[in-house]
């Protein structure tokens, strides 16, 4: 990837990161470490699901401290409309927002778990979208 391509894609992502968390009311009280990557090196790992599916980013939480580090797959992002790509960060900051349910309630052994997971995240961030008069896209 083009390295003036990168270093703009990594910087609307974090312009759109911090609109996102102003309007979500996490600005100042979360902490986030984005990681910016070329392409997601797991995608589709471990699945014989065929898909054309590409992972946009990947959310790890600590609820606890309200922290979170955001990797951010910038070839894909890359390819996104600001509104698919402000749907994936609202679904990824909902991923923070909902990270104590998730440790508390996760099954690893249940794949529907995951399944039930994202369902939730993803119809939270469309209802957040709604409400601050954006297009609830999906968010992949
Ligand atoms: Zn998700």
């Amino acid at each position: 990837m083009d390295k003036l391509v990168f270093e703009e894609q990594s910087a609307r992502i974090e312009a759109m990161v911090e609109e996102a968390a102003t309007f979500m009311d996490m600005a100042g009280q979360w902490e986030f470490d984005h990681v910016m990557c070329e392409w997601d090196p797991h995608d589709q790992e471990g699945s014989d699901i065929p898909t054309v599916y590409t992972t946009a980013a990947k959310t790890t939480a600590q609820w606890q401290y309200k922290r979170a580090q955001i990797d951010w797959y910038v070839g894909r992002i890359a390819t996104l409309s600001d509104e698919r790509l402000m749907a994936v960060i609202v679904h990824e900051l909902v991923h923070c927002l909902l990270n104590s349910l998730d440790r508390w309630i996760n099954d690893d052994a249940d794949d529907s778990y995951h399944e039930l997971n994202e369902y939730t995240c993803e119809m939270i961030a469309r209802a957040i979208l709604v409400a601050n008069g954006r297009s609830p896209v999906a968010s992949g």
